[in-house]
C-alpha cells in the first residue's frame, strides 16, 4: 500500500509547501507514482505547479476523488488542487467523524494507484491539519533553522500523539527535516543540535540549504527540477527523496 505523508508545522514560512512540491517531484522522477494533495486554502502548492485552484475541494465532495485528480507537467506526478472557498475550508476543518471518514475514504479509494501521497497542510494545529493527519500514515515536519524553531511544537506534537493513538498506530512519526540550513551561521548549528537532541533518529540526515532557486521556481509554475535541475535545492530534495525511500 502507498505511503501517505502529511507535511505539517504550525508555523508558516518554514518550507512545508516547498518540501511537499519538490519531494513529490523527486519521488515522481525516481519513478514513484505520486499524488500531491493541497489542503492549504492558500493553495500555494497548486499554483506553484502552474495549476489553478478549484471552486470545490475534491476531499469534501461525495464524488470519487479520481475525477478531481489533475496531471502536472511532471510524469508520475498528479495533483488534487486546493480550494480557496471558505465553505470547503470549513467543511474540511470539521474534524467530526463523518468528515474525517469521508476524507479517509477518498484516500483509501486511490491509495492502490499511488506509491506516495503527500499532503500540504496549512500553518496551524487546527482541525484541517487534524483531518489530514487522520488520513495519513506518516508525519513529515519541516523545521526552519531560526530562533524559536521549536517554539509551539509541543502543542503540535500533542495533537500528533493523539492522532497516533486514535488511528491505532496507522500514523507514525515519519521524519523531521531541517530547512533553510545555512552552515555559515552559528545559529543553524545550534538549532541542528537542539532538534537532533530532542527528536533523535527521526531527524533526516539530509538538510535543505537556503537556495534562491527554491524561491524562484514557484513563480515560473515549475518544480526546482524543472527550473534549476543543477541547483543545490534540487540536489537536496533528491537526497531527501532517497532517504525517504530507504526508510520504508
Ligand atoms: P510554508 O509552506 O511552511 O509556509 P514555504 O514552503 O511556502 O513555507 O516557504 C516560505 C518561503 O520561503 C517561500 O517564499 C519559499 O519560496 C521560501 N523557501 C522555502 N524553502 C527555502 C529554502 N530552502 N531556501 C530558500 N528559500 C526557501
Ligand atoms: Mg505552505
Amino acid at each position: 500500500m502507498g505511503r501517505i505523508l502529511c507535511v505539517v508545522n504550525q508555523k508558516g514560512g518554514v518550507g512545508k509547501t516547498t518540501t511537499a512540491v519538490n519531494l513529490s517531484a523527486a519521488l515522481a522522477l525516481a519513478g514513484q507514482r505520486t499524488l500531491l494533495v493541497d489542503m492549504d486554502p492558500q493553495c500555494n502548492a497548486t499554483t506553484s505547479l502552474g495549476i489553478s485552484p478549484t471552486d470545490g475541494h475534491a476531499l469534501v465532495s461525495e464524488d470519487d476523488l479520481v475525477g478531481h485528480i489533475v496531471d502536472s507537467r511532471q510524469d508520475n506526478l498528479s495533483v488534487v488542487p486546493g480550494s480557496r472557498t471558505f465553505h470547503d475550508v470549513d467543511k474540511l476543518a470539521h474534524s467530526d467523524s463523518a468528515h474525517t471518514r469521508l476524507v479517509r475514504r477518498h484516500f483509501d479509494a486511490v491509495i492502490e494507484d499511488y506509491d506516495f501521497v503527500l499532503i500540504d497542510c496549512p500553518p496551524s494545529v487546527g482541525a484541517l491539519t487534524q483531518t489530514a493527519l487522520t488520513a495519513s500514515t506518516e508525519v513529515l515536519m519541516p523545521i526552519q533553522c531560526e530562533y524559536f524553531a521549536m517554539e509551539g511544537l509541543t502543542q503540535l506534537i500533542q495533537t500528533i500523539k493523539k492522532v497516533i493513538v486514535a488511528t491505532d498506530g496507522r500514523l507514525t512519526f515519519g521524519g523531521i527535516l531541517l530547512t533553510m540550513y545555512d552552515p555559515h551561521l552559528e545559529l543553524t548549528h545550534e538549532v541542528d543540535e537542539e532538534v537532533r537532541d530532542f527528536f533523535g533518529d527521526i531527524v533526516f540526515d539530509n538538510v535543505v540549504p537556503r537556495d534562491v532557486s527554491l524561491c524562484e521556481a514557484p513563480s515560473h509554475g515549475k518544480t526546482v527540477f524543472q527550473y534549476a535541475p543543477r541547483s543545490r535545492g534540487a540536489f537536496a530534495y533528491t537526497q531527501l527523496c532517497m532517504e525517504v525511500l530507504q526508510r520504508d
